[in-house]
């Protein structure tokens, strides 16, 4: 058994202590080599419980975040997700690894061309591309779920345009300092939302997003 192995196992034990149960996303998590998606210099670190760096200033989620954002997407075999914020590849790669037909968008080119490498490398077949993710991809939608990886000052309205009858956005809503990562649902023409509290991430930029309007 390897280092990493053993690390993972740790990592997925620790997901469910924090109250993780989806075993479909577990076996993912256990699943993907987390260590690929890190910088070299972090590989010592691939399975801390924490965001590290990627170029462009830019963060590889916590692997709590990435679970709890998972889960409460309810994806499962199947469902078509759409991911705003790239970044690694690392979330791309865990609802690959479920079964999801996963659309991904990333604002940086360099990232974007990084991960759509690693990606394809690791067998994920993962649609990409780079642009702004606040408008959306309408040309494959609607979505059953669309996870933003990145905090907006608001809901985005063409994400909820672009969401299926029963599907969800879970998107970290909020200031520049803390979000709340708000789960929204759409049911017929209504959308019902709940918060979950005390999450941190980088920012959400483009046309409807900070800096955009
Ligand atoms: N999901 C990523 C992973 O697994 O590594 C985490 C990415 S990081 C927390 C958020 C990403 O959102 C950054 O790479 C950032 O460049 C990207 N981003 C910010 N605004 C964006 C936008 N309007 N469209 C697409 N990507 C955006």
């Amino acid at each position: 058994m390897t280092r990493f192995e053993d690390e993972r196992k740790e990592m997925i034990a620790l997901l469910r202590k924090r109250g993780i149960k989806d075993e479909l996303l577990l076996k993912a998590f256990q699943n993907v080599e987390r260590e690929q998606f890190v910088l070299p210099a972090f590989v010592n670190r691939a399975y801390d419980d924490s965001a590290l760096p990627i170029a462009h200033g830019q963060t590889i989620s916590q692997p709590y975040t990435v679970a709890f954002q998972t889960e409460k997407l309810q994806a499962g075999k199947d469902s078509k997700i759409l991911e705003i914020g790239t970044g690694s590849g690392y979330q791309a790669a865990i609802l690959a690894e479920m079964g999801c037909r996963v659309f991904t968008i990333e604002r940086h080119m360099e990232l974007h061309l990084q991960a759509r490498r690693l990606l394809e490398k690791l067998g994920y077949h993962v649609a990409s591309r780079c642009g702004d993710g606040t408008v959306g991809w309408s040309e494959y939608a609607p979505y059953n779920g669309i996870i933003v990886t990145a905090a907006a000052p608001e809901v985005p309205q063409p994400l909820l345009d672009q969401l299926a009858d029963g599907g969800r956005i879970v998107i970290p809503v909020g200031d520049l300092d803390t979000q709340s990562i708000r789960i929204i649902r759409k049911v017929g023409d209504r959308y019902e939302s709940v918060d979950a509290r005390g999450f941190k991430f980088v920012p959400l930029i483009g046309k409807e997003g900070w800096n955009g309007k």
